[in-house]
């Protein structure tokens, strides 16, 4: 059993066969799918509910993207609370901050990044964290670090850091105040060092996997189109720096998912 704890399935690429990749999910062992539902920005926040309201086995996000922050209005964040009441709406994000793209203003990402944390607070549910380094600095790790230190750690709500990329310490510090690491197919990515190195040391209760579907592949499809059922390759190579099995790490990472998530069990 595997669970895709972050996945696009909304977007357009899947357009075309969303019918047919799902059943693909179905027939590699997936039991759930967490869609976010960021989409892009104002008027789609509702972009992963959709789906998840036509299947009961997929759950879904809302959330402003740091790409998307210099867009963000009162009435965003009044759509997004709105959402956020669904019973099947069960994470707000994802939400962060992007120093690589740098598409809104990093002051901004920020703004934006706490006003998010207050409402998932008030709605009492987990976030998951975008947070993407410029090329030469740490800075997004440190200042992400900090914001959750400052404005979630406080109410002893969980989170995860999606799509992990930082160092093993960036993890260390996210894992010391609750949170989930999961990983995304470039942890298979054979240059991808600190990924990888991360991946052998995150203690196996506090793991999760996606596929971030439908960006970044892994191995063996990489440079394709990802999708949902492609996760059992991620947990194959997390299987493999750890000296385990898939199928270990496809339980033990859905176990993490149902304990953080407990009604979707
Ligand atoms: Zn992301
Ligand atoms: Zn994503």
């Amino acid at each position: 059993m595997y669970i895709d704890s972050h996945a696009h399935v909304e977007g357009h690429k899947f357009d075309s066969d969303r019918a047919e990749m799902l059943a693909r999910a179905c027939e590699a062992g997936l039991e759930r799918i967490l869609a976010i539902g960021s989409g892009t920005g104002p008027g789609t926040y509702d972009c992963a509910l959709k789906i998840a309201e036509q299947h009961d086995w997929i759950f879904a996000s809302t959330g402003l993207h740091p790409h998307e922050a210099s867009v963000a209005t009162e009435a965003d964040y009044r759509e997004m609370a709105r959402l956020a009441k669904h019973p099947k709406l069960i994470a707000w994000g994802e939400i962060g901050l992007d120093y690589f793209y740098d598409h809104s203003p990093r002051e901004v990402q920020k703004e934006v990044f706490r006003r998010q944390m207050e409402l998932a607070q008030d709605a009492k549910l987990p976030i998951i964290i975008h947070c993407r380094p410029s090329n030469n600095s740490e800075n997004a790790w440190d200042d992400t670090l900090q914001m959750l230190r400052d404005h979630w750690a406080p109410s002893g709500l969980p989170g995860i850091l999606h799509c992990f990329t930082g160092e093993w310490k960036h993890a260390q510090a996210a894992l010391d105040f609750g949170f989930y690491i999961s990983f995304a197919g470039n942890v298979s990515f054979p240059k991808a060092k600190n990924i990888r190195d991360a991946a052998k040391q995150v203690p196996l209760d506090r793991m999760l996997i996606e596929t971030d579907s439908p960006y970044l592949a892994p191995v063996p499809h990489r440079g394709k189109r990802n999708e949902p059922g492609f996760v059992v390759n991620t947990a194959e190579a997390i299987a493999q720096l750890r000296g385990t099995s898939k199928e270990e790490i496809g339980h033990k990472t859905a176990e993490n998912f149902y304990r953080l998530f407990p009604q979707t069990r």
